[in-house]
């Protein structure tokens, strides 16, 4: 555990959001007073988790590779294919940070990609490779050496939030980017979030972003949002452009409007039966995964 200030402010003006002990480790999350970022102070560490026990697969998920899991990897793939593909070209050179199972990067290969897929967990990583013949480095990419390598695209899914340094994983991707790469990430959305209140804050997530802060920090790593999509629940995506870093100018609704939607899901998600409707197909393709209308205006606001 080691303790940080707020990687896209460098102040530590917070104020505490919850403490949980799991798995033998005492989490504590806090919210930054300066921008509205939700992350854990102290930070967990790869080397705490692994003292956990717990493999790389465990923090993320308990769902071993069965159909079902298959299904909802598949079902997020379709959701990502409407920014992915808008700047996707036969042949690129793609990497993927975080590939897991290795689902989108098999998809981009067949599509025509050269992909290279990087995934700390050994089994994942083997699977990957054993199934759709993929070219995995096995390793955590804070450790991978790629100097010289340059992608035209980047994605990394689902991923961001479980490093312990965002600001530095969002400064070594630029490194492997020209002017034309694009770079793809999804990340849970902070302000409407899938799970419940008790297992939001978790050992394998650091940081809590929204769409607000996850841009603000792409800026000031050297990278200009173009395009977003924000679901009415569960995660959003960004599609960024490398652009000169930039220190960020954060929007004065930024903290309440975390804070507001931290209040509200305390109670909301049982109010609403959201532990129910979350687990319905047809009310996650008819309500959940459609665009969240609600934040138009400042995102309008905070684009121009
Ligand atoms: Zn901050």
């Amino acid at each position: 555990m080691k303790s940080i200030l707020c990687p896209l402010c460098e102040v530590d003006r917070t104020a505490f959001v919850s403490r949980r002990r799991r798995q033998n480790l005492t989490v504590t999350t806090v919210i930054c007073l300066e921008c509205g970022l939700v992350y854990h102070n102290p930070v967990i560490e790869d080397s705490d988790r692994r003292d956990t026990g717990a493999t790389f697969q465990a923090w993320h998920t308990d769902a071993r590779p069965s159909s079902r899991y298959f299904k909802k990897l598949e079902a997020r793939w379709a959701r990502q294919w409407p920014l992915v593909g808008s700047v996707f070209t036969p042949g690129c050179r793609v990497l993927e940070i975080g590939a897991g199972l290795g689902v989108v990067s098999a998809h981009l290969k067949r599509l025509g990609a050269k992909v290279l897929s990087v995934e700390p967990d050994p089994a994942q990583a083997a699977y990957a490779r054993e199934h759709w013949d993929l070219t995995v480095v096995q390793a955590r990419f804070e450790d991978v050496d790629l100097t010289g390598e340059q992608f035209d695209l980047i994605l990394s899914s689902h991923a961001i939030e479980h490093f312990q340094d965002p600001l530095n994983f969002l400064a070594k991707v630029r490194t492997l980017a020209h002017p034309e790469t694009a770079l793809f990430l999804e990340t849970p959305n902070i302000l409407a979030p899938k799970v419940s209140p008790v297992r939001l804050f978790s050992v394998a997530h650091n940081f809590y972003f929204s769409p607000w802060t996850l841009s603000l920090l792409l800026e000031k790593g050297g990278w200009q949002v173009s395009r977003r999509r924000i679901f009415r629940r569960d995660a959003f995506q960004l599609l960024a452009r490398p652009a000169p870093p930039r220190r960020p100018a954060i929007p004065s609704q930024a903290v309440p409007l975390v804070q507001k939607a931290l209040n509200r899901h305390r109670y909301l998600y049982y109010l609403k039966l959201l532990f129910l409707w979350r687990k319905i197909p047809w009310w996650q393709t008819y309500w959940m995964y459609t665009d969240d209308p609600r934040y138009d205006d400042i995102m309008a606001l905070e684009l121009s």
